[in-house]
Formats: structure tokens, C-alpha cells, sequence
């Protein structure tokens, strides 16, 4: 099948790569000419484990192409899907659709017979509606069907989430789109992936009720943690009892720093948004919202509590900047609202982050360290903030023997205190007040 994407970024590029490896012809259309440039050029812009493999092989055979010029792969495409940002509106926390509707004007006025247009990007419910309204207004002979595919990769493990997904979630209202779909996702059915047809609307929702369940899931075990200090009990301990129980499930029950990421953010608002809107209110999706920010800056203030009081002309060293592993992405991060809180503080802040330096360059003034011990030398405070594997086994001894102080604020629950007790180091984790 020929498959166009509109939008090459986190998802549009790790989608193309992973529908090209499927079999399909895929042509990655962006409007950023030097995004586009690199890729022609075989650098792959963002940072996401095994993709550069993957579309290398892909380019080899002809499988993948990029390009600024949507008319062309339009023309031809059986599908063309819809992966431009879907950020927060300023104020009101509604998504917002510019690009996607947009796009979807460029597209329309572009297709030449039978062609699904699908938004892979996360809208809310009722956009597919108007995208179809859009497509009937700028093209009204088009023979076009509009459906809603929404996407549920990780950064980090996205090959392996497109490839070998729990679930594909397809909203589409006519019995040919639902063929086009069923055909495009076929290489799937070889290993079982539930398929799930659905009206868009449902699907439309689906994405971001799963997006709010799992954000409701972190900020849970995180209050967890903030009470578990209070009585005294042990955060890691809770989350495994619990998540033994198969009704609970044990992912997502790791206490930490609050989520960050390009997703859960923007969406719970959507969400909250939505159903604002509708006269529907999702309470508890408003109280992870306002928990989740609440708890970034808490974080800066564990730091400075953990150094004493205060963090006044104190060098503190922060050990990944990304809002999780495995990434390059910054957006909503915890490290932006942490580090210019202990900038404002008075403290002298200086990051290390395997892969997300140059973005965090573009967002946090502070001094940047050319590996993990180079961050800590000379540190007062060391603060764990992102569990990038690198930072899963540092020498404690060494640590602290670089170390003008000897505070470690580890917010992802990495050490033990026992472990960190013997190299002389002043533990400070999350939620485990009786852990060894
Ligand atoms: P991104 O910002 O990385 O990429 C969007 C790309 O679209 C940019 O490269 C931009 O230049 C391009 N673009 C915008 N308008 C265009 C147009 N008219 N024509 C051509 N290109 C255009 O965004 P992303 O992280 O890939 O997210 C895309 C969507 O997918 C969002 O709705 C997001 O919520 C959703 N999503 C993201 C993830 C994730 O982990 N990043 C996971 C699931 C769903």
C-alpha cells in the first residue's frame, strides 16, 4: 500500500519507519526543510533507540522517502495520516488543532481517488468531524474517508511498541475505510495485536482516556510516597503489594518526580477541557493535573531541604534533564520546573543528560557537564532526577570522594540508603522513610 504521513516527527518518523518495515510504500512529508534535509541526508533528527537501523534498511530498498512536497505522495496514497503536534492552547488547556487542520486543508485540496485521511496525532473527540467538514468544504468530489488511528508508543521503546503493540485502536465509520485499515495493519494480525474497530468518536476518546488513566496511575503512587514519609512506611513496598494484584497491574507504581513528556501533560488537560465543555466533569482527572504540578516543585524543594536549608551559592549537580530515559524530548520535563527553582533559590546548577543536552540547552541557562562524574565534581548536593541507565550504577565512592558535599537526592528511588550510608553520602529518596 502507499502510506503518507504528514509530520515526521516522534511518531510520524517512527511510524513511517515501522509501515515501511511492514511492507507498505511510505513517504514522510514534513514542512521543516531542514528536518527533511537531514533525513535525506541518512541523520535521523531525534533520539530514539533502533530507529536509525531501521530506516536506513528501509531507505535501502526504496521503502521510505522524505520529502516537503506533500502533492506527490498524496496523489497516490491509499492512506494518508495526520501526525502534526496537537500542543496546548494557550489558557483553557484545550488542544490545539491548527496544524491539524491545516494539514488537512493541504491534503484535501491534494488527493486523487479512494483515500482514508486518519489523524494518528491525539485529538479530541469530535475533530475527526470537523477534519471530514474541512476535507467536504476545500474538496467537495473528493472520495475521501476520514478515520481516527490513535497512537500509544512510547519514546524510548516506540519500535517496539508500534511493532508489538498491546492494542490498535481504529475509528472509522464506513465498511471501506474499516478494508483500507484492516489491510494497512494486516502484518499485525500475524501476532495476534487485537484490532479493535470502533466509531472515531470512541477512539478519538479512547486515547486520551488511556493517557489520563495512566497519568492518574503515577500521580497516585506519588502521593503514595508523600504519605508513606509521613507514617513511616516503605513506597516500594506499597506499589509491589500492589501491583501483584492483577486488577492493579504493576506498571506505572514507581514513585518519582512527577510525569513530564510531550503526552501526558497536554492530554490530561484536553481531557479536563473536554469534558469541561460538555458539561461532564472528570474531578479526579483535574486532581492529578494540579497534584502532578504541585509535585515538580516539590521536588526543588526536597533539594533544598536535603541540603540544609537552603541551597544559597551551593553547586548542585543534576543527573538527567529528559523527562524519562531512553530520549531526547524535554517538553514538560520536571528538570524545568526544578532547575530554575534552585536557580532562584541561589544555587549554582549544573546538568548532565546523555541525549538531551542540545535540547536542554535550548530551555535551561545553567552549566552543562560533559559526562556524569564531570557533573558531580565539585557538587554540594547530587540530585538523580532522570534513571537513565548510566546513572543506575555510579561507583558511590567515588561520588563521594568528587563531591565537595555529600548530599544525594535520588528521586527515582535508584540506591539504597544503606549503600549510601557506607560511601559517606547524606541519602535523600522517595517515599521509603524505612527502607535499608
Ligand atoms: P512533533 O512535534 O515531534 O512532530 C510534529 C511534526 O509535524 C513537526 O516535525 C512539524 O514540523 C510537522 N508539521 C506540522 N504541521 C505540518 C504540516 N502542515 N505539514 C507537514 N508537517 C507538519 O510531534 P510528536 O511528538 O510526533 O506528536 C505528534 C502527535 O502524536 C501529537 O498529537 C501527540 O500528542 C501524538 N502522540 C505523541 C506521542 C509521543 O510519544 N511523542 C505518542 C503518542 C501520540
Amino acid at each position: 500500500m502507499n502510506v503518507t504521513i504528514i509530520g515526521t516527527g516522534y511518531v510520524g518518523l517512527v511510524s513511517g519507519a515501522c509501515f515501511a518495515d511492514f511492507g507498505h510504500t511510505v513517504t514522510c512529508v514534513d514542512k521543516d526543510a531542514a528536518k527533511v534535509e537531514r533525513l535525506n541526508a541518512g541523520e535521523v533528527p531525534i533520539y530514539e533507540p533502533e530507529l536509525d537501523r531501521l530506516l536506513e534498511a528501509n531507505r535501502a530498498v526504496g521503502r521510505i522517502s522524505f520529502t516537503t512536497d506533500p502533492a506527490d505522495a498524496v496523489g497516490k496514497a491509499d492512506v494518508v495520516f495526520l501526525a502534526v503536534g496537537t500542543p496546548s492552547r494557550r489558557g483553557g488547556g484545550h488542544a490545539d488543532l491548527t496544524y491539524v487542520y491545516e494539514a488537512t486543508r493541504e491534503v484535501a485540496a491534494l488527493v486523487k481517488g479512494y483515500t482514508v485521511i486518519c489523524t494518528k496525532s491525539t485529538v479530541p473527540v469530535g475533530t475527526g468531524d470537523e477534519v471530514e467538514a474541512i476535507v467536504r468544504q476545500v474538496a467537495p468530489d473528493a472520495d475521501v474517508d476520514v478515520a481516527s488511528n490513535p497512537e500509544f508508543l512510547r519514546e524510548g521503546a516506540a519500535i517496539g511498541d508500534f511493532k508489538r503493540p498491546d492494542r490498535v485502536i481504529v475509528g472509522a465509520e464506513t465498511e471501506r475505510a474499516i478494508g483500507v485499515m484492516r489491510e494497512l495493519y494486516r502484518p499485525l494480525f500475524l501476532n495476534e495485536t487485537p484490532i479493535i474497530f470502533t466509531s472515531r468518536r470512541t477512539a478519538e476518546l479512547t486515547k486520551y482516556a488511556a493517557n489520563a488513566f495512566l497519568a492518574t496511575k503515577i500521580t497516585f503512587i506519588n502521593e503514595m510516597a508523600d504519605l508513606c514519609e509521613r507514617v513511616g512506611a516503605n513506597v516500594q513496598d506499597v506499589a509491589r503489594g500492589m501491583g501483584l494484584d492483577k486488577r492493579i497491574g504493576a506498571k506505572f507504581l514507581n514513585a518519582g518526580p512527577g510525569y513530564g513528556g510531550s503526552c501526558f501533560p497536554k492530554d490530561t488537560l484536553a481531557l479536563a477541557a473536554t469534558a469541561n465543555d460538555y458539561n461532564s466533569p472528570v474531578t479526579i482527572v483535574d486532581s492529578v493535573v494540579e497534584a502532578n504540578a504541585r509535585r515538580k516543585e516539590r521536588m526543588a524543594q526536597i533539594v533544598i531541604e536535603a541540603a540544609g536549608g537552603s541551597v544559597k551559592d551551593k553547586t548542585v549537580a543534576i543527573l538527567g534533564l529528559t523527562f524519562k530515559p531512553l530520549t531526547d524530548d524535554m517538553r514538560e520535563a520536571p528538570s524545568l520546573t526544578v532547575v530554575p527553582m534552585l536557580q532562584k533559590a541561589g544555587a549554582i546548577v549544573k546538568g548532565y543528560d546523555p541525549e538531551g543536552m542540545d535540547e536542554a540547552a535550548k530551555q535551561l541557562d545553567m552549566h552543562y557537564a560533559s559526562g556524569t562524574y564531570e557533573a558531580i565534581k565539585g557538587a554540594d548536593v547530587t540530585v538523580i532526577l532522570t534513571e537513565w541507565n548510566e546513572f543506575r550504577a555510579l561507583d558511590l565512592l567515588r561520588v563521594k570522594a568528587m563531591m565537595r558535599g555529600d548530599v544525594l537526592v535520588d528521586l527515582r528511588n535508584i540506591y539504597s540508603a544503606d549503600a549510601a550510608a557506607r560511601a559517606g553520602l547524606a541519602y535523600r529518596s522517595i517515599g521509603r522513610t524505612d527502607a535499608p
